[in-house]
């Protein structure tokens, strides 16, 4: 796994009940799409990623009561993940079904050893897992070990055919298909997983408390989605990212880039009038910190002012949100610790400096923007107001 920690980035994640959960991207590399685009799908279709999974022979065999068992389970496992998915509110313009391909080698069966193991030995596979996938039957990997010293859930990026790998460790006593539908389970927890394989963040980053906000001292009004911030609903968000990405069954970094809208024109104004020659300041907000980043003494991550028609303009609105790190002033740290995690921002607290030393501030968030942009509401380039 170390192989794949150099070229991606980590995200940590830890609302759920097995402790943790990353996701791993690749914002190093954003790459090409260099296949041919795929039709778009008709609305209302059914969309199905097709899953390979990876089972430890011992465990299958000491707590599952074999392959043929196992099997069966695992196939309502899919089941009830494909009815959390599509039975969570949501404003999907497909049905998506998780299940698993059909190939003979759907089931991969590997062989460590009888009883528990540590993380570090099912690793060995894990890392395997990342290999060349046979794309035409399968779209991702579902890695399980059954009965580790750690559990913990994430999902990494990046696979030798570009698949995403669902790594998914349990600890000894956990019964993967013992909860159903619609009640929390393992299967709903994959199911957060699977929004990470179709390209979505962990929302509960953008859960700021109103103390961790120096700037404008508020928190910040997340919406509530299965990444991370509620139960049984997708936000606006994960949907537009959903439907945008259905026809695509490996995401890349060049996908994210594609959900943004390219610019942005803000446009200060009071009374519907422009004001002229204004100071806007842009505060970043941070993975795990979940705070916006403006400790004492610091430059703004930047410093804008309007011009005679009261409008400047951001012409790469993806590079603002996840910057080039080591052409990019005003970033947090990456060393000796780690404060920017992720290296990007989530959302930001835009300041305007008023006369007598007075601010107006508002939020600018990628939650809004690109459901705003993936749905038409709005086009190039995006129209960000505020209005004093
Ligand atoms: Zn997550």
């Amino acid at each position: 796994m170390m192989k794949n920690f150099k070229k991606y980035t980590l995200i940590a994640c830890s609302l759920f009940t097995l402790a943790a959960c990353d996701l791993e991207i690749d914002i190093t590399n954003p790459g090409l799409i260099t296949e041919e685009k795929p039709d778009r799908p008709q609305a209302g279709e059914t969309i199905t990623y097709r899953a390979q999974v990876w089972v430890e022979k011992n465990d299958m065999e000491e707590l599952y009561g074999g392959e043929r068992l196992f099997r069966q389970n695992l196939e309502a496992l899919f089941r009830n993940t494909t009815t959390f998915w599509n039975e969570s509110t949501n404003k999907f313009d497909y049905r998506f079904e998780w299940a698993m391909g059909e190939g003979d080698d759907n089931l991969v069966i590997y062989d460590i050893k009888s009883g528990v193991k540590s993380q570090a030995e099912y690793n060995v596979y894990k890392d395997k897992a990342y290999g060349t996938l046979n794309t035409e039957k399968y779209d991702f990997v579902l890695f399980l070990a059954l009965r580790c010293t750690k559990g913990g859930l994430s999902c990494g990026g990046g696979g030798a055919s570009k698949q995403s790998v669902v790594q998914a460790y349990f600890e000894e006593g956990h019964d993967i298909f013992a909860k159903k539908w619609p009640e929390k389970g393992t299967y709903s927890d994959l199911g957060h997983e699977y929004g990470h394989v179709r390209g979505a963040q962990d929302l509960y980053q953008y859960m700021i408390p109103a103390e961790n906000n120096p700037v404008s001292h508020v928190a910040y009004d997340y919406p509530k989605c299965n990444m991370g911030t509620g139960y049984q609903e997708w936000s606006d968000y994960c949907s537009a990212i959903f439907n945008h990405n259905a026809q695509y069954k490996q995401i890349t970094a060049d996908m994210t880039r594609s959900t943004y809208p390219k610019q942005m024109l803000v446009r200060v104004t009071k009374d519907g009038k422009p004001v002229q020659r204004a100071t806007v300041n842009f505060w970043g907000s941070r993975a795990t910190f979940r705070d916006i980043y403006a400790e004492p003494g610091n430059s703004p991550y930047m410093k804008k002012k309007t011009d005679a028609n009261g409008e400047f303009t951001i012409n790469d609105i993806y590079r603002m949100f996840i910057p080039d790190y080591n052409n990019t002033p005003n970033l947090p740290p990456k060393s000796p610790v780690d404060e920017f995690p992720f290296s990007r921002w989530y959302c930001f607290v835009v300041e305007v400096e008023l006369d007598g030393g007075q601010t107006k501030c508002v939020w600018l968030s990628d939650l809004d923007i690109v459901p705003e942009y993936l749905d038409g509401g709005q086009q190039e380039p995006y129209v960000f107001e505020i209005q004093l």
